[in-house]
């Protein structure tokens, strides 16, 4: 519930600043400290972490699901599973760990080529809750935007209120090169800075409050509780375990990298057998040194919290492929289980997919782009489908490059599938059609107009009697009898008597 201060007429400052002085006049909780900052309590004490991966391991799981991206994946497998080791580790030992690193990571790639979905794969394997923000979204003040403080309390939501468990969990921030403090023409953009700042403090140790500043309601209710009880509760999390992974394409790095190597080359002739302007941007990124991220607008103390960074790799129109082709593809899957709610199988022919794959290259927004190529050209058959007989269907080349002409196609067999069926049901001969004789049967139903098994049900109205007369208990419609359905018939029933008579 979200409480406006104009419906309560209240001036939200003032408000606020009563709320403060509430909090103040109570007494902390056992420690104190935790205010500024600069907290130095220890985290809540939770269950002993159940972990038990190797990097190699994880390594392995990633790569089941994840195409190429080698270098994140070993980079990610080995120092998440180093973390939570070493988290375990201290937790056996109750040994004090003072002035210890975590193991944060930067990573550094294009959109669209696996970094969430790295991320998420591990958390889900770690089985440790996971938030995702984007730093663009925040502001200097968390007054307006968000507050970089509520990634934890959001952790603590998805750990159902667990904060034990929250204090062991991911956040992983996109677009953290958006907090950059570029120069303008005034100098330094000071606000960015400042959420840098704030993220920082995070990232080392600090003890977030679970209920927001920001929110009046939940601040309200704490007083009122305070006021019932007596007693202040202030429930905190403490951010010391918890992993931070922040990632973004860093447009223009490759630049300050590549002049940074072109200073090199010149000043000391260090001897590149390729001078560095003719580097790859791909291969520019690997070069990335702290220097440069400092250059591209970070504070050093900033930078200094991200110990490790990896580099992910723009997508090609076959890694693209690959990705379809994986039987854990979640683009298929998902796909496929869109369908297969209306009780429709679905399968993918390879150049179906070959095609789906160039299409989504063009785009140039890596793997984001297979869900849209995948989507718009599959959405016409999910409208339509699941109010025809239609229970499998493939989905190959024609689908994707003449959609109308297949579905129109699709659907008319179906009729076609379902006049037979009926046939055999309600006379007891089991009817087939042959592919020539369906071929004419679809291309006169179009040219009139009308649904091919009413066309058949014209047709073939003197069947049902005529077959049980020649005695047969299978029959197969040819392109003669969709021509002159009544002679051939007459025929049939005249060889059985010829033959009866014999
Ligand atoms: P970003 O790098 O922008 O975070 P995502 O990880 O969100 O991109 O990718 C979007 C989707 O594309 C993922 O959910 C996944 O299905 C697919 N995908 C992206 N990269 C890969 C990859 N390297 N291997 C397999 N699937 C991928």
């Amino acid at each position: 519930m979200e409480i406006r201060s104009e419906k309560i007429g209240l001036d939200p400052e003032k408000l606020r600043q009563f709320l403060e002085q509430q909090m103040k006049n109570q007494p902390p909780p056992q420690q104190a400290g935790a205010a500024d900052g600069n907290a130095s309590t220890t985290p809540s004490e939770g269950p002993p972490i159940e972990f038990d991966l190797i990097p190699e391991e994880l390594e392995a799981y990633l790569d089941q699901f994840v195409i190429r991206q080698s270098e994140a994946k070993a980079v990610l497998s080995t120092k998440i599973c180093t973390h939570f080791n070493r988290l375990k580790l201290e937790a056996n030992e109750d040994e004090e760990a003072i002035g210890n690193i975590k193991n944060n990571v930067l990573l550094i790639g294009p959109t669209g080529v696996g970094k969430t979905y790295l991320i998420k794969l591990i958390a889900r394997k770690i089985g440790v809750p996971f938030v995702k923000g984007d730093a663009t979204k925040f502001s200097e003040t968390g007054y307006v935007g968000g507050d970089v403080e509520d990634l934890v309390r959001e952790l603590v939501r998805e750990a159902d209120g667990d904060i034990a468990r929250a204090e062991h969990g991911i956040i992983y921030i996109d677009e953290i090169d958006k907090i950059a403090s570029t120069r303008g023409l005034n100098g330094p953009d000071v606000s960015r800075s400042g959420v840098q700042r704030n993220l920082l403090k995070l990232m080392e140790e600090t003890e977030v409050d679970l209920k927001s500043p920001q929110d009046i309601a939940s601040q309200m209710e704490a007083v009122m509780q305070m006021q019932q009880s007596g007693k202040m509760e202030r429930k905190k999390v403490n951010t010391r375990d918890i992993l931070f992974i922040v990632s973004g394409a860093f447009a223009g790095l490759d630049e300050i990298i590549a002049r940074r190597l072109n200073k090199g080359a010149i000043g000391f002739q260090l001897g590149e057998e390729r001078a560095p302007s003719d580097i790859e941007p791909q291969q520019l990124y690997r070069n990335v040194r702290t220097e440069d991220l400092l250059e591209y607008g970070f504070e050093s103390e900033f930078i200094g919290r991200l110990p490790v960074i990896a580099i992910l790799h723009e997508l090609a129109k076959e890694d693209l492929l690959s990705i379809l082709r994986s039987p854990k593809s979640s683009v298929i899957l998902s796909k496929k289980r869109d369908f297969r709610a209306y009780g429709i199988d679905i399968d993918f022919s390879d150049r179906a997919l070959e095609i789906l794959a160039a299409r989504a290259n063009e785009e140039k927004t890596g793997a984001r782009s297979l869900v849209g190529a995948v989507e718009r050209a599959l959405l016409p058959f999910e409208k339509k489908l699941p109010s025809s007989a239609v229970r499998r269907f493939t989905v190959n080349e024609g689908v994707i490059t003449d959609p109308q002409t297949e579905l129109l196609k699709l659907l008319s067999t179906s009729s076609l599938g379902n006049f037979c069926q009926e046939f055999s049901q309600k006379n007891g001969i089991i009817l087939h059609i042959a592919p020539d004789a369906e071929a004419l049967i679809l291309q006169t139903a179009a040219a009139q107009k009308s649904e091919p098994s009413q066309l058949c049900e014209t047709l073939f109205a003197d069947y049902g009697h005529g077959l049980k007369l020649a005695e047969l208990a299978e029959y197969t419609i040819t392109v003669e009898a969709v021509r002159d359905p009544q002679e051939v018939l007459n025929q049939l029933i005249r060889a059985f008597y010829n033959r009866a008579k014999e």
